[in-house]
């Protein structure tokens, strides 16, 4: 598995961070975001480094087809209403314009009763 030495996603795969783990398999990893914007917010990231959307090529459909898979069982596990009374929201960042901090491929997964305290 391909992780970087200064990533801090790659870190928390590697348990040097801590993190509040909602699932993990061989290939993906979701935890809670450490500064929520809502009742609900959790991230869902590959285990292996890919830095952003602008990485992504057609080696990667699957993987990330799975991780798209995964958003609405996660998201009704960490306790948000189903579609469409409930749902929620689904963000990746991608580069500067696009507000990225963290520059290892991430799902941000919102939802919970409104009003958020962002978003
Ligand atoms: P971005 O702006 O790159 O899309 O979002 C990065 C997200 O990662 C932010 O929402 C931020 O709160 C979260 N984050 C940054 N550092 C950590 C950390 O060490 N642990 C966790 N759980 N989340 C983090
Ligand atoms: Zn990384």
């Amino acid at each position: 598995m391909q992780h970087v030495d200064n990533c801090i996603f790659c870190k928390i795969v590697q348990r040097q961070i801590p993190s509040q783990l909602v699932y993990e398999d061989e290939e993906m990893m979701a935890f809670h975001d450490i500064h929520p914007w809502a009742p609900v917010h959790f991230l869902i990231i590959p285990k292996a480094h890919i830095a952003s959307m602008a990485q992504l090529s057609t080696e990667h459909t699957a993987l990330v087809g799975r991780m798209m898979v995964k958003v609405d069982v996660l998201a009704r596990q960490e306790g948000c209403r189903p579609y469409p009374e409930g749902g929620y929201r689904l963000m990746v960042n991608t580069g500067q314009h696009g507000g990225q901090e963290v520059h290892h491929l991430h799902l941000h997964v919102m939802g919970g009763p409104r009003p958020w305290s962002k978003g």
